[in-house]
């Protein structure tokens, strides 16, 4: 039997999933539910921690290429104020934590899948469900290196389900960390003894505010493809909680910069390491990629097709679109809900951006499987 998208929706949100614990009774649900929908389905596991964490592929026709629906099954955590796990159709809309990001896109997803006819299918159609999204992508990136069933064959076409008000997106900006530490000294002020590491980087911080106004106007570091069209270039401190009257031993200053396609992010993070080099401060960087394709790739203008949109756009969050690209050409990122509700106290997906998923859905697996 063929799950109601929001009954289906409710299950999951019922069963809490947030990251920093695991995500067991989650994915038993949803294994047990992909089995008896049809599905060929492999379960694999690793430990976060402590933590069991479960990732599931599940693949329903066969042959090559054809189409692959991302989801992830973790969640934030659930916060205080209302009742979280407790799913609530009120308004039109359907409360709960996950609801929007994203169990409900990811229940959406298989409920398109289910519908299907097995024996329509030319090719293949899989849905992806990984665990800790909310912090790191280890999940996709588990799956990525560990699964059998994508190893013996990649879809050619991704839909990465997280929430766009099922408007088509094909660009998403990155995120850099550079890590800039001085160490000093610390030491009681009455000795004189200490040497404060925030003396040490107090001229580095200058030259990094006087980056903020280059990275808002010069073109090298803008692209108008996205609203706003900067870095978001931010700074924060931390020296560890030191007392003003003790020198600081250490501080780290974390400088963020949200990369974009089409410019030049080498050159903004080569003149931030050079400037901690020449005040003998240690700097690392630990980027995140972006994610493009082009406009007019052959998902996104599916994707357009498939919701009457013309325009595909973009967007300034991130997605694991950055993970599966190295495996998927043509990707999207497409699903129902609006991001501004995720993460939020009173969190909500509403009815008619959820049911209308699943008919967007359906539509994309007809064209790209031959259904
Ligand atoms: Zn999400």
């Amino acid at each position: 039997m063929i799950p109601d998208v929001i009954k289906l929706t409710q299950d999951l949100v019922a069963i809490p999933s947030v990251s920093i614990n695991n995500n067991i009774a989650v994915c038993d649900y949803l294994q047990r539910l992909l089995l008896d929908l049809g599905f060929e389905v492999e379960r694999l596991s690793y430990d976060d921690n402590g933590q069991e964490k479960v990732n599931l592929v599940a693949r329903k026709g066969s042959g090559t290429g054809g189409l692959g629906f991302f989801s992830h099954t973790d969640t934030v955590p659930g916060d205080q104020g209302w009742e979280p796990y407790n799913p609530i159709i009120a308004d039109g809309k359907l409360y709960g934590r996950g609801s929007c990001d994203m169990k409900g896109p990811l229940a959406a997803t298989i409920v398109a899948a289910a519908k299907v006819d097995a024996a329509q299918l030319k090719k293949p159609v899989y849905i992806v469900l990984a665990s800790d999204e909310e912090n790191g992508y280890y999940g996709a990136m588990h799956i990525c290196k560990h699964s059998k069933l994508l190893a013996q064959n990649w879809p050619t076409h991704g839909v990465i389900a997280e929430p766009t008000q099922l408007r088509p997106v094909y660009s998403h900006k990155g995120g850099t960390s550079i890590f800039v530490t001085a160490t000093g000294f610390a030491a009681h002020t009455s000795t004189e003894k200490g040497i404060s590491a925030n003396f040490l980087i107090a001229p580095f911080l200058a030259e990094m505010a006087a980056l903020v106004p280059l990275f808002k106007r010069d073109e090298r570091y803008l692209n108008h493809e996205f609203s706003p069209p900067s870095f978001g270039f931010n700074m924060v401190l931390n020296d560890f909680g030191t007392r003003s009257n003790v020198s600081a031993g250490k501080t780290v200053c974390t400088l963020n910069i949200r990369n974009m396609p089409k410019v030049d992010n080498e050159g903004a993070i080569a003149l931030i390491v050079e400037k901690a080099q020449k005040h003998n401060l240690k700097v690392e960087v630990d980027p995140t990629d972006y994610f493009y394709v082009r406009p007019d790739n052959d998902m996104v203008q599916a994707a357009c097709r498939a919701t009457g949109l013309s325009q595909p756009e973009t967007v300034a969050y991130g997605t694991e679109a950055v993970i599966y690209q190295a495996h998927i050409p043509n990707q999207v990122i497409l699903g129902p809900g609006n991001i501004a509700q995720a993460h939020t106290v009173g969190e909500w997906i509403t009815l008619e951006q959820l049911t209308g998923s699943v008919g967007t859905y359906e539509r994309l697996i007809a064209e790209l499987c031959g259904a």
